[in-house]
């Protein structure tokens, strides 16, 4: 067999195209192979398929191919431009390659296989790729993937705001909490970022909604009012980000209390801090028994720690009623507790209370895409290449989309 005949199988390249010559650059560790095709009546129009006679050719290009035995390989062709009655001059699409692309379909694939499993700098490092060729990559298969998604019926959605940047910017983030996939994702946390997201759902969709689990920030909440259908009974304020406001409190009232303490010598609060905030299983037998000591202490921190742990019983309730007493009792104990931050933090849980307890109707929490945030954390950590926030959204997408991503030669 001749190389050129090998690397028509090899490339699965069929009539009209061949390969016409294949040249071995030893010194450069490189394989080129020149394809050109059979003199054809007519070529299919790029945009409505409607065969064409042939009018000119494209400049020459060259795509990059899988590797031949660590040589690197390059594909070199002229594709014959079309003249559609319709469209008027048009590049045919080439076989192995998608428009635009430097890439042969089969490489594009294998990147992307990389990429799922290895970060940007490695498969860049391993495959010989820039940044922009990453990027190029990861974008157009993000595209692809989200022109494939079907409208599906989505029953419960989680909207996340994830810092990055140390915590100066921010993305919000649309998930999909039954199937752990991330739906949208846009840049900032304000109301017009959300609200770019209810135009990519049909009507239909919107209304087969039943709950969205979201922070309590009132741009979120504008959006869903204004967005979705019955949006009071179907907001569930975060139980973890609840929780995260109230460790902020006793935390205010730990760092206070110490202060004081510390100025009499008293040192029974030093290096506490993170005991008043983890939970009891994160705690051994030893460690717990002496952070029981402290609480059950005189201590203002102590109460604070109380009143926490009373206000998360909230999410343990079967019926709405019993926990909407719960919190009538808790209300008047956080508000005469003489803890500045604990009785701010009480009036804004009073404030959202209806949905809060909107979650002992549709149990979701953020945490239900735990997944997600995983892979979101991973991302930003290997995310050195993200120069701008556009390749960090797309990441997003690539990794948590649940995605159909490769291309498929035609
Ligand atoms: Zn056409």
């Amino acid at each position: 067999m001749q190389d050129h005949q090998l690397y028509q199988q090899i490339l699965g390249i069929a009539a009209p195209w061949h390969v016409e010559r294949v040249e071995l650059c030893l010194e450069g560790g490189e394989v080129h192979v020149y394809l050109d095709h059979d003199p054809l009546a007519n070529w299919a129009c790029l945009e409505c398929g409607t065969p064409s006679p042939l009018y000119d050719h494209d400049e020459k290009r060259c795509w990059r191919h899988l590797d031949t035995c660590q040589y690197r390989t390059i594909l070199h062709a002229q594709a014959p431009r079309t003249r559609c009655g319709k469209h008027g001059v048009r590049v045919v699409r080439v076989p192995w390659a998608e428009p635009h692309s430097h890439f042969t379909a089969l490489f594009e694939r294998l990147a992307i296989d990389w990429l799922q499993a290895a970060s940007q700098q490695a498969v860049a490092d391993r495959l010989g790729l820039s940044w922009d060729e990453v990027h190029g990559i990861m974008q157009r298969a993000v595209r692809r993937g989200l022109a494939r998604r079907e409208r599906e019926m989505i029953g419960y959605l989680g909207v996340d705001e994830k810092s990055f940047r140390k915590g100066h910017k921010y993305l919000t983030v649309v998930s999909d909490l039954s199937r752990g996939r991330v739906l949208y994702v846009a840049e900032d946390r304000k109301q017009s970022s959300l609200d770019g997201f209810w135009p990519t759902l049909t009507e239909e969709q919107k209304a087969w909604i039943q709950g969205v689990a979201l922070d309590m920030w009132d741009p979120y909440v504008r959006s869903l009012r204004a967005h979705l259908p019955q949006a009071e009974e179907k907001m569930v304020f975060d139980k973890f980000h609840v929780s995260k406001h109230l460790g902020e409190a006793v935390d205010k009232v730990r760092r206070q209390e110490h202060k004081e303490l510390r100025a009499e010598g008293d040192e029974r609060l030093k290096g506490t801090k993170f005991d008043w905030l983890k939970g009891r299983d994160r705690f051994d037998l030893g460690e717990w028994r002496e952070f029981c000591r402290l609480r059950r202490s005189n201590l203002r921190t102590s109460r604070a720690w109380a009143l926490k742990e009373q206000a998360m019983k909230l999410w343990d309730f079967k019926y709405p009623k019993a926990a909407q007493n719960h919190f009538a009792w808790w209300y008047r104990w956080a508000a005469h507790s003489r803890l500045a931050p604990m009785i701010e933090k009480a009036k804004m849980l009073k404030n959202h209370l209806q949905n809060i307890l909107t979650y002992l109707i549709h149990k979701i929490t953020n945490a239900t895409s735990e997944s997600i945030n995983s892979k979101i954390q991973w991302i930003k950590y290997t995310a050195r290449g993200f120069r701008n926030v556009d390749n960090l959204k797309n990441a997003i997408y690539f990794h948590c989309g649940d995605l159909d991503l490769v291309p498929r030669p035609t």
